[in-house]
This record gives structure tokens, sequence and C-alpha cells, in this order.
């Protein structure tokens, strides 16, 4: 059994879990020395087994652009924009990648029976995503490995859930960018455009606070596995009644300022 899998036992995974994994791949190399990204994921998968699922987002933000200068989504071709790991998992012939141009999910395992390559709902991280699911299930777990909540998706599922007052408010105008996603199989409307992630770091920064989490660390890559359970009622209630903290720090980002300019000045 190799270091890697060792430590992934001792952090808590288990047979049957859904896990929703963000990582770096730089920081898990730094932790595990010269770990090779397959060694990675068929170490989850194999304390997981198919009857869990592990779910990597694989998003490409493939907006349609006012000028026309956006890229369209392929979803066998497309690359994933959200981490090494991501790039080599979605490739496996094992693994099932989502439709949808701006968030699609890859995953393999039990999810498999739930969701197929042509989910793209209208609400890429909310209603009948991929992320629904998995925050509806009794087993579900993030695991982060070297990342921060910048790279907390589901921060993007509780601002459609408590909600916050920008929740379908675009805050990327200034990018040209519209509510409309673009692929090759054509064009799907947008509920709601995920916005900047930055700031989901108060979040993490209050669940720390409130001993709801611990902050981790493996040699210098720091890491979360979080039960999903514990976290979202939780989330709901913070980003409701604290929904200005997510926002960055007025004057230091434009997307974030336009959500504030519109709802809270
Ligand atoms: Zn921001």
């Amino acid at each position: 059994m190799s270091t890697f899998q060792d430590f992934l036992i001792k952090i808590g995974i288990k047979e049957n879990a859904n896990i929703l994994m963000h990582s770096s791949y730089l920081k898990i190399r730094s932790a595990f020395y010269e770990i090779s990204i397959e060694e990675i994921i068929n170490s989850i998968k194999k304390i997981i087994t198919s009857n869990g699922s592990l779910i990597m987002p694989t998003f490409t933000y493939c907006f349609k652009r006012l000028d026309g200068s956006n890229e369209v989504f392929n979803r066998e071709k497309s690359k994933s924009k959200t981490g090494a790991i991501t790039e080599v998992f979605r490739k496996y012939p094992d693994v099932t990648r989502t439709s949808s141009p701006t968030h699609s999910f890859a995953f393999w395992g039990k999810i498999k029976n739930i969701f197929d390559e042509n989910n793209s709902p209208n609400s890429p991280l909310g209603k009948e995503s991929v992320l629904e699911w998995f925050v509806n299930q009794e087993n579900s777990y993030v695991l982060m490995l070297g990342v921060d909540f910048t790279s907390f998706t589901i921060g993007h599922y509780l601002e459609i859930q408590a909600p916050v007052p920008w929740s379908d408010f675009s805050p990327w105008d200034y990018l040209g960018v519209r509510k409309i996603g673009i692929s090759t199989e054509g064009e799907i409307k947008l509920i709601e455009v995920p916005g900047c992630a930055k700031s989901f770091i108060t979040f993490e920064k209050y669940l720390l606070e409130q001993n709801i989490i611990k902050s981790n660390f493996i040699k210098s890559m720091n890491y979360y596995f979080l039960n999903v359970k514990s976290i979202i009622d939780v989330g709901i209630k913070y980003f409701k009644e604290n929904a200005e903290t997510l926002l960055c720090p007025q004057g230091s980002c434009l997307a974030c300022d336009s959500r504030r300019n519109k709802y809270l000045c």
C-alpha cells in the first residue's frame, strides 16, 4: 500500500463514500514525493470502490461573449481549467464528463447510475446539477488537497440556496459575458452565472473559528476532509446572514464590486 493511500485511510476515507475533490498536484507532490496523478486517482478509487463516487470539477467557463471572443466548449477536447489532476481524470475511459459548457464535472463510480454525459442544467451549480445530488447524499465528503476555500465549489451552491442577494446576477458584464453557455452542441441559457470565489475564504475562517472544521497539514500540504452534512446547514445560514463578507474588499475586484454596487449601496 502506498503512503498516499495510508494517508487517505487515516483521514477517514472509506468504502462507499462520495468524494468531491479539489486539489493542487504541486502541493500533493511536495508532500508525497514523485507521486503520479494516476497513483493519486487510483488510490482513491481503490478505497471508495465503485459503490462510492469520485467527482471532480472540470470547469471551462465557456460563456458566450458579446464580441464573440468566447471559447466554444467541446466535451471531449476542452481542457479543464480546474487543475492538472482533473484534466487527467476526465480522460480516463471509465470516467464520464458532463456537457455543461461552463461548469462540467467528471465522475466515476456510483454516480454514473444517476447522471450521464448529457447533464447540462440551466443552473450549472444548482438545481439538477451534479452538485445538488452530491450534497443531498448521506455519504458525501469534500476532499481538498493543497487548496483553500477559493476552490470551494459548494460555496456557489450555497449562494443559490441561501440565497445571497446577487445569486442570479452575473458579475462579469465588464468582460462582455452573457448569461449563456456555448458549446459545440449549441447554446444554453443560464439562470445563475457563478461569480468570484476569492472571498469564500471568509467562510473558511468562520468554520475554523467556530471549530466546525480543523486546519490540517501533512508536511507542507494543507488539506481538509469535510463531511458535507456538517457544513451545508451552517453554510446556508452563514451565506444568508453574512453575504457581504463573501465579496472581495471594495475596489479590489470588478466582479465583486458590480454585485456590491447593485445590491449593497
Ligand atoms: Zn472578487
